[in-house]
């Protein structure tokens, strides 16, 4: 995943101060909303700012810093009404992201995290966590799903007039649906690595796989909220809501034309599955409530066998149909389908985030493929 520095959001004034003979910047996609409170030799305070309240809390920062020479910035990020959550990483280039070395003075009574920055001479980007814009999520959608015939479909525009893009492909047999999506909330990013080793698996060119994809349809979401990624939001879509309380509610067009794309391809083929991966501050699976009707609720037990056999640290769970606009609840009540919500740790490692989703195409293949 690549930083795309083109194409970023509503201009905003840039820098927004200078801290010495360092400029800080949010005129990059997906750049925090931030102001500088204060600064003064080697110090900055940075407000971190939600899109809109009430909100929950995941506060997003990224912001830009640009020097003339080598230096030490000692940041106290302010919250707007939250908790620090993100451990700083930082980057030069937009691919190699590492962790701010210091883990900071964390004080929650008020709200404020500071740490100190080692400034290279030149840009450096400082985020929550490592920036995946819409555009390198659909650039590896389509590296990936192309070669294995998936056709691309804008499925609808977003509230900023962001194309919706989606993907279809597998067989039309009729023998089950499986639809994934990921990024209704913005920050999420361990979870949308999480589906992409789901989908990576999946389209696979084994034996295994290929035979799976010869009878079952999958559709794809990989990017459900452009606007709130690009605007750097918290939670929210450019509406100011939650997208994750909105199915079956329909108040924004980013659910309304998913719900309505996810709908047409069910009245072909039932949907089997329906995931949708995000992140919180641990890895934790909330499945639909045991006692349901859906003729595939077995899914549920055989997934979490399977994670029990293959993952060093197991995600918690939860089977419960709290939250009625989420979309796994949607996908029960309407689809009569097990919705799930994988949800990863904040801070799972790549290779964390890749063995669940690697296990989940698994359960997925084992479960359905042996029907
Ligand atoms: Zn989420």
């Amino acid at each position: 995943m690549g930083l795309c520095v083109a194409g970023a959001g509503a201009a905003r004034a840039d820098p927004i101060c200078v801290v010495g003979s360092v400029k800080v910047s949010v005129d990059f996609a997906a750049a925090g909303h931030h102001r500088c409170l204060e600064s003064s030799d080697g110090e900055l305070t940075l407000s971190v700012e939600p899109e809109n309240k009430p909100i929950d809390p995941s506060p997003w920062f990224a912001f830009k810093l640009d020097a003339d020479a080598e230096t030490q910035l000692r940041v106290t990020l302010a919250y707007d009404g939250a908790n620090h959550r993100y451990h700083p990483k930082w980057t030069t280039d937009g691919r190699v992201w590492r962790h701010v070395k210091s883990r900071g003075d964390v004080d929650n009574k008020n709200d404020r995290a500071r740490f100190t920055i080692d400034v290279a001479k030149g840009q450096t980007f400082v985020a929550a966590q490592a920036i995946e814009t819409p555009d390198a999520m659909l650039a590896w959608a389509r590296n990936v799903l192309g070669p294995v015939d998936f056709e691309q479909v804008e499925y609808g525009k977003s509230v900023d007039g962001r194309p919706l893009i989606g993907f279809r492909g597998g067989g039309e047999a009729g023998d089950g649906l499986i639809v994934a999506l990921t990024r209704q909330h913005p920050p999420e990013t361990t979870g949308a690595a999480a589906f992409r080793a789901f989908v990576e698996r999946l389209v696979a060119n084994d034996a295994k796989a290929r035979a799976f994809r010869s009878k079952h349809r999958i559709v794809l979401a990989p990017m459900t909220n452009p606007d709130g990624v690009m605007r750097g939001n918290w939670r929210h879509n450019a509406g100011g809501k939650d997208l994750n309380r909105d199915w079956g509610v329909w108040s924004q067009p980013e659910t309304r034309t998913l719900g309505r794309f996810v709908e047409s391809e069910a009245a072909q083929q039932r949907v089997v599955v329906f995931l949708d991966f995000h992140s919180t501050k641990r890895s934790v699976l909330y499945a639909p409530p045991l006692q349901n009707t859906s003729p595939t609720a077995a899914f549920v037990p055989h997934l979490r066998s399977t994670f029990e056999g293959r993952l060093s640290s197991l995600p918690r769970w939860s089977f419960s149909a709290k939250n009625p606009g989420a979309a796994k609840n949607w996908a029960l009540t309407t689809l009569n389908a097990p919705g799930m919500t994988i949800e990863l740790d904040d801070d799972a490692t790549p290779a964390y985030s890749q063995a669940l989703g690697q296990a989940t195409a698994d359960a997925v293949l084992t479960f359905f493929g042996d029907e």
